[in-house]
């Protein structure tokens, strides 16, 4: 794992993290990543967290969405399993997939079905988890949830999520000691997304390197989500997941915009580009 009293993710300690495959490895060796989320109108940010657990290596990925989202899902990522849960939102939570780990909250929105639905699956869940998006906003309305979570759940609130969830800050060192303090109670790794992504656990932080506002663009978070998923998947630690899977996700557009315009940089862009953040590294 990375040095912890160097912070800054540079290439070279990024490259220590790295796994290369080996040769007698399956598809089985991958993982297997289930990617929860979506409600009518906002089946988009599942997809795209599906692609990129996809994308980033996992052997099997698997989604889970309300029923009118299926052809959509199934036609965009035709490698993905998907299972059901109600038409339009979220409700029973009741998949069957033999997942090694979870993300889950893209699209998900926070109705009390949804709620509901999502308190039960906290309660019972036994897998490792990556929290976005709603998820992370329906944690926020009922607190005493966080104590159900796996040690090292990762959560990937942007800002407005993250102050849901701890409350404001007058600036940033106290926004830092704030996540801090809430990550050791919880034992939780909190990734704060922004500008320069700091990835925080009790132990550590670690400022992201890479980067740039062509990032700054609808469902950019979702691909995050799914990119961290799928490195767990892979057996990546979740610490080491996000650290790395947020300096990708950086470095895809880092590498784009010395083709193309901010403007035109897309979330499916990431994925696009997301080759070109890998072979960067050696
Ligand atoms: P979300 O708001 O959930 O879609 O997440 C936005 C993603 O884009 C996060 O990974 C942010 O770190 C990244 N991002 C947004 N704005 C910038 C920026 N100005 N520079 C670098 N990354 C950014
Ligand atoms: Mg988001």
């Amino acid at each position: 794992s990375l040095n912890p009293t160097l912070n800054y993710t540079i290439k070279s300690e990024i490259l220590q993290l790295y796994k290369p495959r080996k040769k007698w490895s399956h598809k089985g060796t991958f993982g297997h990543a289930l990617i929860i989320g979506g409600s009518f109108g906002k089946i988009g940010a599942v997809t795209l967290a599906t692609k990129a657990a996809l994308k980033i290596g996992s052997g099997l990925v698997s989604a889970y969405l309300p029923k009118c989202g299926y052809p959509v899902l199934q036609i965009a990522v035709p490698e993905a399993m998907v299972e059901v849960d109600n038409d339009t939102s979220l409700e029973y939570f009741n998949f069957k997939t033999n997942a090694t780990v979870i993300g889950i909250g893209p699209g998900m929105g926070t109705v009390e079905k949804t709620a509901n639905g999502f308190e039960r699956f906290i309660k019972e869940n036994k897998l490792p988890l990556v929290i976005d998006a709603d998820a992370i906003n329906l944690l926020s309305q009922n607190k005493s949830l966080l104590n159900f979570l796996p040690k090292n759940t990762v959560l990937t609130p942007h800002p407005k999520e993250l102050e849901r969830l701890i409350g404001t800050w007058k600036n940033d060192f106290e926004r830092l000691e704030k996540t801090t303090d809430f990550s050791k109670k919880h034992d939780l790794i909190m990734v704060i997304k922004g500008a320069h992504t700091v990835i925080i656990d009790s132990t550590s932080k670690y400022f992201n390197s890479t980067g740039n506002p062509a990032l700054a663009t609808a469902g950019s978070g979702d691909v995050l989500t799914g990119i961290i998923t799928g490195l767990i998947a892979q057996g990546y630690e979740p610490i080491n997941a996000a650290i790395f899977g947020v300096y990708l996700h950086g470095k895809t557009a880092d590498i784009a915009i010395s083709e193309t315009s901010y403007e035109t940089f897309t979330a499916s862009s990431i994925l696009k580009y997301l080759p070109n953040a890998l072979l960067d590294l050696f």
